[in-house]
C-alpha cells in the first residue's frame, strides 16, 4: 500500500510549519507546470494570457497570483467547443483511465478525465479525509451509493482501500439493503452526502431498526455542506450514535477539504492544494468570500485558481489537532450565486437548513424562492411529523428571531418531498407565485 502511495502514512505534511508548507507546494507547482505546459492546450492559453510563455517564466508567487482565475463556465464553453472532454489534458487520450462528470446543479455536466497517476492522487487526497475522522485499517467503510458517473464516492471508495480499510460496497441495494449490509459486514463507518444519512435514519425508524446499536462510530458526509451546519450534524449524531465529519471535494478540482477530531470547520488539505480567498466583486484577497483553489497533484487535467463558487471564512488560528492547514470556519457557508436577498437581508440557503433541522419533526423540507414585484420572497415547504401547525409556526418565529425576517411556511403532506441519494436540491426558484 505504501509503495503504491509514497508518502501516504506521511502525517508530516500536515504539520509543516508556513514556511516549509509554502515550499512543498511551490515545488509541487513546477512540477505541475512542467507536466503541464506546454503539452496541455487549454492551460497553456490561460498562462498565455498572463504573460507565462511556458514553465520556466513561474519563478515567484506573484507570477502565480498573475494566472487568471478559471471559470467553471470556462470549462463548460471548452468542453462544448471540443466534446466531449474539452482541452484540459495534459496527454493524449489513451493515458487516462477514468472518467467522471459533475451532477449538473449548477448547469450542464462537466466531464472530467484521470490518468492513472491522477486517480491515484485522488485516493491519497481521501486518505487525509478518512484519517481526519479518525479512520483506518481494521475499520470497515460502507458506501451506500449508486456507482455511477459522480466521483466522490468512487474517491472516497478508493481512498479507503489505499488506507487499509476494508471497502465495502452498497450499490444496487435499496436503504433497507444496505441497513442489512452494514449489520451483517460489521461497518464501522458510512460515508454519503448528509441527506442521505438522515434518510437511512428514517428508513431505520420506520422499521424499528435501532441505528445506533449497528457500531457505527463516524459518518464522513460530502456532496452538500450539510454535516457542517450544527443543527443538521447533531441530527446525524443523534440518529446514528456516531461523530459525523463533514468534507469538501469537486468533480473538477479534487478531493480538498476536512475535519478533524477537533470539528473546528474544514481544513483545506494544503499539501495538495493551494488555497486563496477572493472577495467575489473585486477578485481581491479577502478573509471572507469565494474560495479559489488549485490541485497540486492531478497533472493530467489539473486546475489554476479555480473559482469554486462557495463562500467561506478563512480562520488562521491554530487549531488544537496540530494541523498547520488553513481552516474554514462553519466549513462551507453556501454557494456564492445561492445568496438570497430577503427583505434587503442576504440570507444562505444553509442558515435556513440550520434553523429548520433543530425540529426533530420535520422530517424533510424545500425552499421556495420566488419574486414578488423586485423582492426575493421565501415560502418554507415543510414535511411535518405530528403537530404541523405549531411545528409550523415555531419554525417561522426562529426564522424570525435569528434571521430577522419573515417567511410564510407551510405544512405538507409526509413524503411528499424528494429524498437524495446524492446532491440534495432543496432550493426551487419559481418564476413567480
Ligand atoms: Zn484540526
Amino acid at each position: 500500500m505504501s509503495d503504491a502511495f509514497p508518502g501516504f502514512l506521511d502525517r508530516r505534511l500536515e504539520t509543516l510549519d508556513p514556511e516549509a508548507l509554502r515550499r512543498h507546494q511551490w515545488a509541487r507547482l513546477e512540477a505541475l507546470a512542467r507536466a503541464a505546459v506546454p503539452a496541455n492546450a487549454f492551460i497553456t492559453a490561460q498562462w498565455k494570457r498572463a504573460g507565462l510563455a511556458g514553465p520556466a517564466d513561474l519563478r515567484s508567487w506573484d507570477d502565480f497570483r498573475r494566472l487568471p482565475l478559471t471559470r467553471k463556465s470556462e470549462l463548460v464553453a471548452d468542453q462544448a467547443a471540443h466534446p466531449p472532454f474539452g482541452t484540459n489534458l495534459s496527454h493524449p487520450l489513451d493515458h487516462y483511465v477514468r472518467v467522471h462528470q459533475t451532477s449538473g446543479t449548477t448547469g450542464p455536466p462537466l466531464r472530467w478525465l484521470d490518468t492513472q497517476e491522477s486517480w491515484a492522487w485522488w485516493a491519497r487526497c481521501w486518505g487525509f479525509v478518512l484519517r481526519g475522522a479518525g479512520l483506518g485499517p481494521g475499520d470497515r467503510i460502507f458506501f451506500p451509493f449508486s456507482f455511477g458517473l459522480f466521483v466522490g464516492f468512487w474517491a472516497g471508495f478508493e481512498g479507503a482501500r489505499a488506507l487499509g480499510a476494508l471497502a465495502i460496497p452498497g450499490g444496487g441495494q435499496d436503504s433497507a439493503q444496505r441497513l442489512a449490509a452494514m449489520e451483517t459486514l460489521g461497518a464501522t463507518a458510512v460515508c454519503c452526502t448528509p441527506s442521505y444519512a438522515l434518510h437511512l435514519a428514517e428508513t431505520a425508524r420506520e422499521r424499528g431498526v435501532a441505528l445506533p446499536r449497528l457500531g457505527i462510530r463516524a459518518t464522513v458526509h460530502a456532496g452538500e455542506p450539510g454535516a457542517g451546519i450544527p443543527a443538521v450534524r447533531a441530527r446525524i449524531e443523534e440518529a446514528w450514535g456516531a461523530r459525523a465529519y463533514d468534507h469538501a471535494g469537486m468533480t473538477e478540482m479534487g478531493a480538498y477539504g476536512f475535519e478533524c477530531a477537533a470539528q473546528t470547520g474544514l481544513h483545506v488539505n494544503e499539501a495538495e492544494f493551494i488555497a486563496e480567498v477572493i472577495d467575489p466583486a473585486t477578485g481581491g484577497p479577502a478573509d471572507e468570500g469565494e474560495l479559489v483553489l488549485s490541485n497540486l497533484g492531478r497533472l493530467g487535467s489539473p486546475l489554476l485558481r479555480y473559482r469554486t463558487g462557495d463562500r467561506v471564512r478563512a480562520a488562521r488560528t491554530p487549531c488544537e489537532c496540530g494541523r498547520s492547514f488553513l481552516r474554514l470556519d462553519g466549513g462551507i457557508l453556501g454557494r456564492v450565486d445561492d445568496m438570497l436577498i430577503v427583505r434587503g437581508v442576504n440570507v444562505f440557503p444553509s442558515a435556513l437548513e440550520g434553523i429548520v433541522r433543530r425540529f426533530p419533526d420535520v422530517d424533510e423540507f424545500v425552499i421556495e424562492v420566488y419574486r414578488r414585484g423586485q423582492l426575493d420572497e421565501v415560502r418554507l415547504l415543510l414535511e411535518v411529523n405530528g403537530h404541523a401547525q405549531s411545528v409550523v409556526a415555531a419554525v417561522q418565529e426562529a426564522v424570525r428571531v435569528d434571521l430577522g425576517i419573515r417567511v410564510e411556511a407551510v405544512p405538507v403532506p409526509g413524503q411528499s418531498l424528494p429524498r437524495y441519494e446524492l446532491k440534495a436540491r432543496r432550493l426551487v426558484r419559481r418564476a413567480s407565485e
